[in-house]
């Protein structure tokens, strides 16, 4: 059925360029896990430039070289060496037109212009000639991974993890569970990808490695809770990246987000007296113990239900420094029968992660505090809540701590006559700083938004960012 086809090393003398013009842009974007769309297979897999697909091989009887002798598209790029090459005659194009091509499969951008990132504010085009601006796109939302999204992108405006994952060169390693590491490199790439052909990127290929390495529990068919779904992925990033179990500081998700902590903890027993009409407390020894942490924990007040005169339900306010004292030393929390106090002890990590605890489940309901916590998006100071340590430093002197990024929950109802908390849907959204232009957008899944600074903390919040300010580094400009 197929006529014969004569190999070449190399194209026909005046026809170096041949199929060059049959290539869509416009369909490609190499987001899309890179399995072979007939055998399924991820080995040798290369990408049809005309219409975007993924077949397995080269030679003949490979699935692209049946492609191009049954569907006439003739120009492929391996998906690890981005080299192209025409099918059926199977000789390689050099040509520098394709560079743009080979740059968008995985863009690397020079350490030069990854450290001007949050200093240069740059805008750039995309194949349709819409402005987008690099570290600020859309993310697709293939099914109910709007949770995924929003802590991806928080994480990939925290600058020394993105500088790492936009540097470093993991095409050596290359054991099953460094592909975590690979392909969040790829998409933080892929973020602030200067030369893109899209203005928005789809997280499916580490989407499809989260999914298969957390044997389901996070994937793109079912909404999770992002702080679980952060909590698995730094752990099992860490553990990506070589990191040790057992030793501090050994990646760079646990130099950038890991501290210590005190935990006193007393056990609570009552005594009863003779005629068993008193219980009093006996003084247990107190327990102190140092544990590490990535991600703190903030408890919300009991959320009372006010209403105004008009029978509307009042949104409770507490201060974000309010739910932080927990960390003081001094305040108590139970635990089953234990009384335990927390302090965070010196040095602080770079980055503070921040876990609002909202949802709460008991035998019978999920239940949601809508409280709202009130924060100012800088100079935070975090020295109220760390065990003072002249050794490390002054007394007295405060930790300042800016806001990097804000993941955000919405309970949107499903039906319009539906009453508060009956038939809701959880909505995630992500706010971030745009270092460059000192401004805040808001990332709902494809939708990227500017939003004014002052009006961050309305929404409920779920997950913050921190980013420790460096010493001697002037107090940043402006108020807000
Ligand atoms: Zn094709």
């Amino acid at each position: 059925m197929y006529f014969a086809v004569s190999r070449q090393t190399a194209p026909s003398e005046g026809y170096s360029d041949l199929y060059l013009d049959t290539i869509n842009r416009s369909v490609l974007d190499f987001d899309f896990e890179k399995l072979c769309s007939v055998s399924l297979s991820n080995i040798n897999v290369y990408a049809c430039l005309v219409c975007g697909k993924y077949y397995q091989g080269r030679g003949p009887k490979s699935h692209a070289y049946f492609h191009a002798l049954e569907i006439g598209h003739h120009v492929y790029v391996n998906m690890q060496t981005k080299k192209v090459f025409v099918l059926p005659e199977g000789y390689e194009v050099t040509s520098k037109s394709l560079e743009d091509i080979k740059f968008v499969v995985d863009p690397q951008l020079p350490k030069d212009e990854v450290m001007q990132l949050d200093q240069v504010a740059r805008d750039a085009w995309d194949l349709s000639g819409k402005k987008y601006r690099p570290g600020f796109v859309g993310m697709n939302n293939i099914k109910a991974n709007d949770y995924f999204n929003a802590i991806i992108q928080a994480l990939a405006h925290v600058p020394p993890l993105r500088n790492f994952f936009m540097l470093e060169d993991f095409s050596s390693r290359t054991t099953s569970s460094s592909e975590l590491a690979t392909r969040f490199s790829v998409l933080v790439r892929k973020i602030w990808n200067t030369r893109a052909f899209k203005t928005h990127v789809s997280p499916h290929e580490l989407l499809q490695q989260v999914s298969r390495q957390s044997n389901k529990k996070f994937d793109l068919l079912h909404q999770s809770d992002p702080v679980e779904f952060l909590s698995w992925f730094l752990n099992n990033m860490h553990l990506a990246l070589g990191g040790s179990k057992t030793k501090a500081g050994t990646s760079i998700i646990h130099r950038v987000f890991q501290g210590k902590l005190k935990v006193e903890s007393q056990r609570i027993t009552a005594k009863a007296d003779a005629g068993d009409r008193l219980r009093f407390e006996e003084a247990a020894e107190v327990i102190v113990d140092t544990m590490r942490y990535l991600m703190l924990t903030l408890d919300l007040p009991a959320a009372p239900l006010f209403q105004d005169e008009l029978d509307r339900n009042i949104i409770p306010q507490v201060p974000l420094t309010s739910i932080l004292s927990k960390y003081d030393g001094v305040r108590a929390q139970e635990h089953l029968s234990m009384r335990k106090r927390y302090r965070l002890l010196h040095p602080l990590p770079p980055y503070l992660l921040f876990h609002i605890k909202r949802f709460s489940k008991n035998k019978f309901v999920s239940e949601r505090n809508p409280t709202i916590v009130t924060f100012p998006i800088r100079s935070l100071d975090m020295a109220p809540y760390v065990e003072p340590n002249p050794a490390m430093h002054p007394p007295g002197e405060p930790i300042w701590y800016d806001l990097v990024a804000n993941v955000t929950h919405e309970a949107v109802r499903t039906r319009d006559d539906s009453v508060e908390g009956e038939a809701e849907r959880k909505v995630w959204r992500v706010q971030i700083r745009d270092r460059a232009r000192d401004e805040w957008l808001q990332v709902q899944d494809l939708f990227v938004e500017r939003v004014a600074a002052e009006t961050l903390f309305t929404k409920e919040s779920y997950l913050m960012v921190w980013e420790r300010r460096r010493e001697g580094k002037r107090k940043e400009k402006g108020s807000n």
